[in-house]
């Protein structure tokens, strides 16, 4: 298997409830490490470009508007096949419908606040690392 680095966010209703280091703890036992992390304010601006993918959608501003609603922590995940390792410890995208012992199903709220993004493929993986980390602030 190749070691891959992810990008994840773990998102304003997780750090407004203090779960990040439950969420760290979590991504640690899955065997991921975090090699780059910090606890930022998203800017409007910041936030409308990570999600330009979905711009036409029906949610799209008040997913903007929630995830500059309050911190949040950018990580950089490292480890065996992080992209989907982390992709299965997230859960499905609406906690209801994700399988128990992941994220979204232990500790996520809804569809909406969700408390964790995760890369979905390589190339996306790349380009969300590159919008938050400088490579000098990525310490594997
Ligand atoms: P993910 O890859 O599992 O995070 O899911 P998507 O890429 O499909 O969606 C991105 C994010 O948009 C999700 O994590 C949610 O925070 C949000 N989102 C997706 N669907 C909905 C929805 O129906 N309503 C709202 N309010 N937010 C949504």
């Amino acid at each position: 298997m190749a070691i891959e680095r992810t990008f994840s966010i773990i998102k304003p209703d997780a750090t407004a409830r203090n779960v990040t280091g439950a969420i760290n703890a979590m991504i640690e036992k899955s065997g991921l490490r975090i090699v780059a992390q910090k606890r930022i304010r998203m800017t409007r601006e910041q936030a409308e470009i990570f999600y330009a993918v979905h711009r036409e959608r029906p949610f799209f501003r008040e997913l903007v508007e929630f995830m500059i609603s309050g911190p949040v922590v950018v990580q950089v995940l490292e480890g065996d096949n992080a992209i989907a390792v982390y992709r299965d410890l997230m859960g499905a995208t609406d906690p209801a419908k994700a399988a128990d012992g992941t994220i979204r199903k232990v500790l996520a709220k809804s569809i909406g606040e969700n408390s964790v993004h995760g890369s979905d493929a390589a190339d996306t993986a790349n380009k969300e690392i590159a919008q938050f980390f400088a490579g000098n602030e990525i310490i594997g």
